[in-house]
């Protein structure tokens, strides 16, 4: 291990410039603490709103990142669950996941297995963890019943179609470019309908033979979620997955479907949830069901960069940061 390693860091909350590339010590994991030397880091929507200091600021200063993959390089005593040498990825750190090592609770880090990349493994917690608290535990979607993914070109939205997929839902799903589109139909997707054209939102409807859709999950509530009502068959539900403002919806609509509006943020799920998640989702990455598609890899110094492209439509899965 060496004594300094390079990280992000952000002192002041700005744009993708206050993303500064440094030299820092390299942390030493104390008891029940385990040190991951990062092979990749994931890069979500999250970390730029939180960069931006309008959502759930962290003290500053701080290393950004919640999803780290690579191998353990050291523990601290009382550390029983993993070892030096074992491939893992990170469900949130003590130290941030944009740098070389990141410092994790014993209990955040978990087995990577063989057949993922590390690549791939820094795009396991926030989107497969979302994708599957959404569908399993919140909206306990069933075999049989359709589901719309409002955005399945990206980290969450491919997670999503995957896991629909293997439950047995019919999977519909939405993108904005002819290669997200490609992207949804070739990791699961039945039918894909593009979110950038005017009339999409009839087609589907049209599809289900007026009868709308049992289940939306919705990537961007302020721009959709009031159209969604519209789609929901009798008894639908939506879960508000992503927004990113405000939205007016009409109540009726959902009293005469008898639907349900849910919502969740993943840093709101139990202990027990997050047990029953990673047991889940290492069971899917490891018998290939479950397949993170990684679109970008860029170097851990154009983390700024990788800020910027995640705001970018065209999603095509994940961007991730290469120490
Ligand atoms: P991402 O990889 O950047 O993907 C964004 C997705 O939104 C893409 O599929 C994109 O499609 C789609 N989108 C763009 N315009 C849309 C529209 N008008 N209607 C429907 N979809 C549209 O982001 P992500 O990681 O999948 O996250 C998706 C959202 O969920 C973000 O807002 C994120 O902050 C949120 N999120 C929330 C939680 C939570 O705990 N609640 C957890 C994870 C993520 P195109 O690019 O093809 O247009």
């Amino acid at each position: 291990m060496k004594a300094t390693m390079k990280a992000i860091v952000v002192s002041d909350f700005g744009g993708p410039e206050v993303l500064r590339y440094v030299d820092m010590a390299t942390p030493r994991p104390e008891a029940g603490q385990v040190l991951v030397r990062v092979h990749a880091a994931g890069v979500n929507p999250y970390d730029t709103y939180m960069r931006s200091g309008n959502y759930r600021p962290p003290t500053l200063p701080y290393t950004p990142g919640s999803d780290a993959a690579g191998v353990v390089e050291a523990v601290g005593s009382d550390v029983n669950r993993v070892a030096p040498g074992d491939r893992v990825y990170t469900a949130t750190t003590l130290s941030g996941a944009y740098a070389e090592y990141a410092l994790a609770l014993e209990s955040q880090v978990h087995p990577l297995p063989e057949r993922v990349s590390f690549s791939q493994g820094a795009g396991v917690w926030v989107p497969y963890g979302t994708a599957f608290h959404a569908l399993y535990q919140r909206t306990h979607a069933r075999p049989g019943e359709t589901v719309l993914i409002h955005g399945a070109s990206g980290g969450v939205g491919i997670a999503a179609v995957q896991l629909a997929r293997a439950l047995g839902l019919t999977v519909w799903g939405t993108a904005g470019t002819a290669r997200g589109l490609e992207l949804a139909q070739h990791e699961g997707a039945h039918r894909v309908f593009n979110h950038a054209e005017p009339g999409y939102l009839d087609q589907i409807l049209a599809a289900s033979g007026g009868q709308g859709v049992d289940l939306i999950l919705e990537m961007l509530a302020n721009v959709n979620l009031g159209h969604d009502l519209k789609l929901l068959a009798a008894r639908g539900r939506v879960i508000i997955i992503g927004s990113r403002g405000d939205v007016t919806i009409a109540p009726r609509e959902l009293m005469a479907h008898h639907a349900a509006i849910l919502a969740l943020t993943l840093w709101n799920v139990t202990e027990a949830e997050q047990r029953e998640i990673h047991a889940g989702l290492y069971a899917g990455l490891e018998n290939g069901t479950l397949r993170p598609v990684v679109a970008k890899e860029l170097p851990l110094a154009d983390a700024a960069r990788a800020h910027r492209d995640i705001l970018t439509p065209g999603a095509a899965g994940k961007i991730v940061l290469v120490p």
